[in-house]
């Protein structure tokens, strides 16, 4: 592998580290404008507040110019422009002197972990609130406090991008990410990352098998919005498709399946994660928690698995200020996570149904593809040939070839490039 990737994933999360992501607003759109830098003919879509999407409306547009609170001291705290964080997504405005006692009704801490930040938002229900530490909560001193909540809900849009590659086959693979949430990590800004930078190397192969439909939306409410307006499509042409995010930690790998459980995505998924990390955390449809949830229900019945590093709701960190860029994600956990769902669309790519082009076994010698020393490498290279020959029967897959073979997909592509190029395996479907 040439130099590692994750680092560059890792400088695009930090750049969009400090704006402000909701399900709508400037911070949204800010982060899909410097993700259109690296892949120019991401589409930006706008649809108005109050549109109806299936059984939701799309709500208001969020805006925050200002955010904090003044302690009796005069000191400053829960400063917006600080940490996004602070002020409760989509708060309400609201300026006004208040008494700690009143105050503490519009403040949310966590206490099982108190020096961090919890991330809390009221979408559909109006409210005033700040987040703290518990820590700085429980050493708040009795006395009034200056409240300066400065926010607008207006009728405006929510906006999501997305990108069509055309591929030799109008069937598609399917790439999903959330751009929502503000300044976190690994269950924010290692999804999108990861994704661009697949959609990057994606976008320079030569010939692709599938067309790609890819899209970097609002969780929930962006998922069904896109679905709304394009679900009869995509069920005729989805194949496959992942659900990207909370992909950039070190500490572990995790499949969460789709509902059907037995789709082309969750095949590969099994297979790749498997030859990755062979303790990867197997989780159920039950344990669903992102996008998924959209894309699989019923009646839109699509393929679509989750492939991640640690799983949503099971890492300590999870949404809250101790998600971040340094001690959650790094380089290494993304440049993981990026190996790992390239592999898995590289097979979808490559697994072809391979058929031997001669009756019997052909003879390896006379075409220069048998070794004529005989060492215990070559031994195994000729052993690996003549089992890939004895299995292309142009019915079994090539992922299903690797799993009889007890080897990962990729460690065939080469040997298939070879077989191929001397007319000895010709590939159906
Ligand atoms: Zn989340």
């Amino acid at each position: 592998m040439n130099k590692m990737i994750g680092l560059d994933i890792h400088n695009l999360a930090s750049e969009l580290w400090p704006l402000n992501r909701s399900i709508t607003g400037e911070g949204t759109r800010e982060t899909l404008r410097i993700i259109s830098k690296h892949i120019p003919n991401l589409c930006i879509k706008s649809v108005p507040s109050g549109t109806n999407v299936f059984d939701w409306k799309i709500p208001k547009e969020w805006y925050v110019k200002e955010a904090y609170i003044i302690t009796p001291n005069g000191e400053k705290i829960c400063d917006f422009s600080k940490n996004n964080l602070h002020l409760l997504g989509y708060s309400i405005s609201f300026k006004g002197e208040i008494s700690l006692k009143k105050l503490k009704n519009h403040l949310y801490t966590l206490p099982e972990i108190p020096d961090a930040i919890p991330y809390i938002t009221s979408y559909y229900e109006e409210r005033w609130g700040f987040c703290l530490s518990h820590n700085q909560f429980e050493s708040l001193k009795e006395g009034n406090y200056i409240v300066h909540i400065d926010t607008k809900k207006f009728n405006g849009v929510l906006n999501y991008g997305e990108l069509l590659v055309k591929g030799n086959r109008k069937e598609e693979i399917f790439l999903s990410t959330f751009i929502c949430h503000p300044s976190m990590a690994n269950d924010q800004l290692s999804g999108p990352t990861v994704l661009t930078y697949l959609v990057k190397w994606i976008m320079q192969l030569k010939n692709p098998e599938y067309s790609y439909r890819i899209v970097f939306i609002p969780e929930t409410i962006g998922s069904i919005t896109y679905l709304s307006l394009h679900y009869k499509e995509m069920k005729n042409k989805v194949i496959a498709g992942f659900c990207i995010s909370c992909i950039g930690d070190e500490r572990s790998f995790s499949y969460v399946p789709s509902r059907n459980g037995e789709t082309m995505s969750d095949v590969v998924a099994k297979h790749v994660l498997y030859w990755t990390d062979h303790n990867y955390k197997s989780y159920t449809w039950l344990d669903r928690g992102s996008d998924e949830r959209q894309y699989c229900a019923p009646g839109i019945d699509l393929p679509v698995a989750s492939i991640m590093r640690s799983r949503y709701t099971h890492f300590r960190e999870y949404h809250t200020s101790l998600d971040d860029l340094k001690n959650v994600v790094t380089p290494k956990g993304l440049d993981g996570g990026y190996w790992v769902l390239r592999r898995a669309i590289e097979a979808i790519e490559r697994n072809k149904k391979y058929k031997v082009t001669v009756l019997c076994e052909p003879q390896m010698s006379k075409r220069g593809l048998y070794p004529t020393l005989s060492t215990k490498t070559s031994v195994q290279t000729v052993k690996l040939m003549m089992n890939f020959i004895s299995l292309s029967d142009g019915k079994t897959s090539l992922i299903e070839i690797a799993n009889k073979l007890n080897m990962p997909i990729w460690k065939l592509y080469d040997l298939v490039d070879k077989l191929e190029s001397h007319d000895l395996i010709t590939a159906y479907e």
